[in-house]
């Protein structure tokens, strides 16, 4: 079964579809409805973080999650106060992850003004970046299998 959501170009390289997934979870994925507020943000994502490292890198930014909705978010075992709730959060890897470390520093360097949240999950090959949020505070690290380390950001 198909999303009955209108799959809506954000940028040239990403729809609104590629936001609404979950690997562990893709039934519970199928039943998202975001609403014009939550497209909106997943519009913003697109345009200052995701747009930018897919057109500086030239290679695939695959989200792996964006929206969820509050049982989405439970199911993969998300933080109560996650920005994935409010579409103001998505995850991504590349193909080739060796890229991961370069496309955190990116965001880190030529984009600071943009996020809230910038995590690099070096052990799980992914990176979270959150939109900046009222009272959410900022939050810079690479989190490895025994290991964080922050950064001021
Ligand atoms: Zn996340």
């Amino acid at each position: 079964m198909k999303s009955p959501v209108p799959d809506r170009r954000l940028t040239e390289n990403f729809r609104t579809h590629e936001f609404l997934v979950s690997k562990d979870h893709p039934r519970l994925a199928r039943k998202l409805r975001p609403t014009a507020y939550h497209v909106s943000n997943l519009h913003l994502l697109s345009v200052t973080i995701l747009q930018p490292v897919r057109t500086h890198f030239g290679v695939p930014v695959i989200p792996l999650s964006g929206y969820r909705d509050y049982w989405l978010n439970d199911a993969v075992g998300g933080h109560k106060e996650s920005l994935h709730p409010e579409a103001k959060a998505a995850d991504f890897t590349t193909p080739d992850v060796t890229m991961l470390p370069a496309m955190f520093e990116y965001i880190l360097e030529e984009l600071p003004f943009a996020w809230s949240q910038l995590i690099y999950y070096a052990d799980r090959n992914f990176v979270h970046v959150g939109l900046p949020h009222l009272g959410a505070p900022r939050i810079c690290e690479v989190r490895g299998r025994n290991d964080v380390q922050r950064f001021g950001g």
